[in-house]
């Protein structure tokens, strides 16, 4: 059966098309500046990429016009194929634990927890109901962002800051990235083939988070309240001293929101490096012996080090490492890096060759290795289709 995936953005959709449960990708694309007199719409055929230039209001015009392009396209007969519809959805709370058929009352809960991620519930919620109205009949999905940490316990997700921050404003962590980690852990789980397993996962992309996962269950995450907090990113700090927000207002005469975007837009590889948030183009530098970028290179390289491990020992020991997202994917040299700076203290040993991977599932480490290291491309749409399918039965 079809099952529609989707990230909805507040002036974006991204979309992907699967046949469930073979999990094969029939077509895909991209709706983007939605609201804006020039909207570009584009989908990927059978290798072939069709971009169209237009109009496009809202997000119920943007479904309209991917509907009527599956059908236009005769990639589906007609609407009745299309047997769900799985949303990508940023914040969950505490309320949801799992991904969940979607009800009026599951959208108002998305809604409702919009002060915990104003950019992206609201325009998540949008998409839900943009659907909701063109294909009343099609049962849709939420899969959560934060869903796959709701298994940490108090220690780790409690902040040492006053109780009643928790109790009264739900400030506490709440961890992101949860269907990646979730994909690549419980795919590593299947290749060490065993019942008892302690996995770090280290999704690095432009943004970036490690976690924690203990026979499956994530245990601990390095992102937040917020996904600004944890590792150094491609232009967000990660952890710093909250004081030094007071400090550098008063410098610079900045206000608040100023100074959170700075640390949102202009910080991490980029704010270091002062050239570029791509891992690339540090890399580059590094080899033009370009000190910002050095700088750049080893501070991101040290702060993954430092969680993975306060993981291995929070785990007590683990059976593998695994990489994921664009650097986790694609950068020999960062993977090189981390594993090497980890090596010695954990008896971790890197097979150099079969590090040359890109965007491809390997195990990285030899044979000799205490610890294997595993590349596992992430696959989010493929989570949010299998979700979907398994809730719709
Ligand atoms: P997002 O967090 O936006 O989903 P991705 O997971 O797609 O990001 O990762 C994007 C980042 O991956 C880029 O900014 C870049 O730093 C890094 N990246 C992608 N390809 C490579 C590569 N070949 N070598 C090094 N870094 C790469």
């Amino acid at each position: 059966m079809k099952i529609l995936a989707i990230n909805a953005g507040s002036s974006s959709l991204k979309f992907q098309l699967l046949e469930m449960p073979q999990k094969t990708v029939i077509t895909s694309g991209l709706i983007e500046r939605i609201g804006f007199d020039d909207s570009i719409y584009t989908i990927k055929v059978n290798g072939d990429k069709i971009k169209e230039v237009k109009s496009i209001p809202n997000h119920s015009v943007a479904v309209q016009m991917l509907l009527d392009s599956l059908i236009n396209l005769k990639i589906v007969e007609n609407y009745e194929e299309i047997r769900g519809v799985g949303h990508r959805v940023v914040h969950g709370g505490e309320k949801f634990v799992d991904s969940v058929l979607i009800t009026d009352e599951v959208i108002n809960e998305i809604e409702a927890l919009k002060d915990f991620a104003p950019l992206h519930n609201p325009a998540n919620a949008t998409g839900i109901r943009a659907f909701s109205e063109i294909l009343p009949n099609v049962k849709q999905v939420a899969v959560f962002d934060t869903a796959f940490h709701q298994t940490m316990p108090e220690e780790a997700y409690l902040y040492p800051a006053p109780y009643k921050w928790y109790k009264a404003y739900g400030v506490r962590r709440y961890g992101f990235h949860g269907t990646s980690h979730k994909y690549v852990s419980q795919r590593a789980i299947e290749l060490l083939n065993k019942e008892v397993t302690k996995i770090i996962t280290v999704h690095i992309g432009n943004g970036g988070s490690i976690s924690a996962i203990k026979n499956g269950k994530s245990i601990d995450t390095s992102m937040g309240f917020t996904p600004l907090a944890g590792i150094m990113m491609g232009t967000r700090s990660g952890d710093i001293d909250p004081s030094i927000l007071p400090y550098v207002m008063e410098k610079e005469g900045i206000s608040i929101e100023k100074a959170i975007t700075a640390l949102n837009n202009e910080s991490g590889l980029k704010g270091i490096s002062n050239k570029s948030s791509d891992m690339r183009d540090i890399v580059n530098g590094v080899n033009e012996f370009d000190g910002n970028c050095v700088r750049a290179f080893n501070l991101f390289v040290k702060r993954v080090c430092d969680f993975i491990g306060s993981y291995f020992i929070l785990l007590g020991g683990c059976d593998a490492i695994v990489f994921t997202a664009g650097i986790g994917e694609n950068s020999e040299p960062a993977r090189k890096a981390i594993v090497e700076r980890l090596g010695s203290s954990l008896g971790i040993i890197l097979d150099n060759e079969a590090n040359k991977v890109m965007g491809e599932e390997k195990i990285i480490s030899t044979p000799e290795s205490k610890v294997k290291v595993f590349v596992i491309p992430t696959d989010e749409e493929l989570v949010i289709a299998i979700d979907t399918l398994r809730l719709i039965k």
